[in-house]
Order: C-alpha cells, then structure tokens, then sequence
C-alpha cells in the first residue's frame, strides 16, 4: 500500500501484476505456438481498458478482444493501434465506424455477414472477419447446420475483396470445470467447422481457448487464445493447482470517524449487532452503492491497522462500520476491503465466495461514478 493519500472508495490497480500475468500466460500460448489475445470487455473487467491494453502489448499479448464497437473505439480513441476483436453489436450499431478504425468484427450470420458487406461498400475495405461457429455454448456462433452456408458466403465476400476471413472460432461453456465432456465435444466441432472452411476455399486462423482452457488445454490453444479473468490475477480453474497470477485490484477507502460505544448498544439499520462489551468503532464512508455488497452483512472483515476486523450491523448504502474492539484507531487510517492477498487482506475470491458468485462478477462491478481508479505502474518495492 505505497501511495498514501485518502481515498473514500478507490480501486487500485497494479499494473505491474496485470503485466506479470500477461507475461506468464503469453509464454503458456507461446509454448503451444499460439499468440495472444487480451480480453477487455467492460472496461477490462472494470480495471480500465486502456491501461491493461497498453501493459498486455508490453508484455507479450498480440491482440485484444472487446464486447462492443463502442468499447473497440474507445480504444482506437485512446490510440491503441494493435488488432482488435469485437464479437457482439447491434444492426443499429456503426459497423461501418468499426470498419473504417480497422475493428476486427465477429460475424455470426448471412444477416451479419451482409452487414459488414454493406459497410465495406459504404467506407471501403476490406474487412476483416473472424467467423464464428457455435459448437455448444448456444449464445452467439452459427449453428453446424448453418455453417456451410455461412462459410460459401463468406468464400464469395473474401473473393469480391469485401472481407478477409481472418479466423475460424468459437466459445467453451465448461473450461472451468476441467475433464467436463462438453469440452472435447466442442472442441470436435470446431475442427470440422474449421475443416469446412478449408474447405470452401479460405485460409483461416483458429482460436477458441479462454483464461481456463488456457491453463489446463494446452492442446486446445490453435493459433491464438483468449485469456480474460487470468490477465487480472484471478483464476478460474484453482483447482487445477496453482499458476503464478497475481491479482491486480486493490479495493480501499479511509476511515472517516471513530467513537467508543457502550455494551448493549447496536449499530446500522436494523440493529441487528450489538454490541457484546465497551467497543471502538470505526466509520467507512463505502457501502452496496460503492460496490460492496449488503449481503456480506455480518459475513466480512476489512484489514485495518495490521489487521482484519470484522464489519458489525448492515451493510448501508454510503458507509460500513468496523468493529475495532479496544484497539486505536483513528480517521485516515486506511482500510483495505479485498486486495491480493498478500498481507492478510480479503480478496476477491473470498468476497465472490460469500456473495455466491464468480470473481469476474466482483471486479466487474467496481466500475462505479463514486469509485475512483489509482493506477500503479512500478513493481511494489
Ligand atoms: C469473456 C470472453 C473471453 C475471456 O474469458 P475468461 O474466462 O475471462 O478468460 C474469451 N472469449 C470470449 C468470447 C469472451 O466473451
């Protein structure tokens, strides 16, 4: 925790972690012959996408992969010029902006197909297209029976020099559960849709491997992987042993006020604790709206002054309190809600444990008005 100044709810972001991990991760792909593709989607899972994109190019990814068109422009604003992906848009959305700002579009469909089509011919192109099959996830992807189709057309489109059709690709639905069967069977399509694309006349890549697959199928890496969760130190597959990601986000605030209250009293709405002996208090000004979730009422602790102390009564909307029994405490000290670890912290395992939900959901949802962003560039000393 090198940079002292207060903060009332800030996530701090290690760039030097996200650079550790990319690093590690690009080696496992580079291992297998395959590069790597940095995924940033909402904001890089909300620790800013510009900054993980420009540390993930520094340390060894290749491509980058977003959700939106407005999230890829975003970064072509911020003047990232490396490839980058973008999967899911709207036939309202400005495909023909993505085209023109050199996006690589997903393309699912005939009707998506002739979208960019009609772009290219409004801007000019060609365009490049990653084609993109569904072997079993069943959100986006043609499905096999349409896939012939869809590949001929595409042929046609690469042809009349509309588009290039840079990859074939797809998305597991169980790596996180290694030895799940649906994997292999996935994995089977894929190569017969990419065997089909062969097929029809084009030269496509493949890539179908997220954080998980990447660290335990390194069979299944291809040409290009996909990690997310893994390039902010948080993995999906612990059980698989450990893999050397450091997580990247440190989630703090500073303690506002602090009283001493009598035994017998309660604290926060509801008056659900009270208090078992004279007890010092300490105020935090974060709460649900800030990203910490009200239902770790009475299930967290936060690390303050050396320790963890557990969070007493409801969690509010603005602020928590912290039991701090008969320690000092004082105003600006600093607390720590979830970090990496290393000190004793929670993380944001933990959190995502005790809510009943998956880490991404967590580090997702600290993308707030009132939470600021401290990034860190150096190695901690
Ligand atoms: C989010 C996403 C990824 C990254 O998944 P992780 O589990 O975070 O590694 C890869 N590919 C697609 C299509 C995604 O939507």
């Amino acid at each position: 925790m090198n940079d002292q100044a207060a903060h009332r709810a800030d996530v701090r972001i290690d760039l030097a972690a996200i650079r550790h991990n990319v690093g590690t991760l690009s080696d496992r792909a580079r291992r297998s012959g395959a590069r790597t593709m940095a995924v940033l989607k909402s904001d890089g899972y909300g620790h800013g996408a510009s900054a993980v994109a420009s540390a993930a190019l520094r340390s060894g990814a290749e491509w980058l992969g977003v959700a939106s068109i407005a999230e890829a422009l975003q970064l072509r604003a911020d003047g990232v010029e490396a490839p980058v992906l973008c999967w899911l848009y709207l036939r309202e959305d400005d495909i023909a902006a993505a085209v023109s700002a050199g996006v690589d579009l997903s393309v699912s469909s005939s009707r998506e197909l002739n979208a960019v089509v009609e772009a290219v011919g409004a801007v000019g192109g060609p365009a490049r297209i990653h084609l993109k099959i569904d072997t079993g996830l069943h959100r986006n992807g043609a499905l096999p029976e349409d896939w012939g189709r869809l590949v001929e057309e595409a042929a046609k489109a690469e042809a009349d020099g509309s588009v290039e059709v840079f990859a074939v690709w797809s998305h597991l639905a169980c790596a996180d559960e290694p030895g799940h069967p649906s994997i292999d069977m996935q994995a089977q399509r894929f190569r017969l849709a990419h065997q089909q694309a062969v097929d029809a006349g084009l030269r496509p890549l493949r890539h179908l491997a997220n954080s998980a697959a990447l660290l335990t199928r390194p069979d299944l890496h291809f040409d290009m992987v996909r990690p997310g969760i893994a390039l902010y130190g948080l993995d999906p597959v612990p059980q698989a042993g450990a893999h050397d990601l450091r997580p990247a986000m440190t989630f703090r605030s500073t303690v506002v006020l602090t009283k001493r209250i009598q035994a017998g009293e309660a604290v926060s709405y509801g008056h659900v604790w009270v208090a078992p002996a004279e007890t010092n208090l300490a105020l935090v000004p974060v709460g649900y709206a800030d990203g910490v979730p009200r239902s770790l009422s009475g299930r967290m602790s936060v690390w303050l002054r050396g320790k963890r102390r557990p969070v007493v009564g409801k969690v509010c909307m603005d602020q928590l309190v912290v039991c701090c029994d008969d320690d000092e405490v004082e105003e600006g000290d600093e607390v720590v809600l979830f970090g990496p670890g290393d000190d004793g912290e929670p993380t944001v395992a933990e959190w995502a444990r005790e809510v009943g939900t998956i880490h991404y959901e967590i580090v997702t949802g600290m993308y707030r008005p009132r939470v600021s962003r401290t990034l860190v560039a150096e190695e901690a000393a």
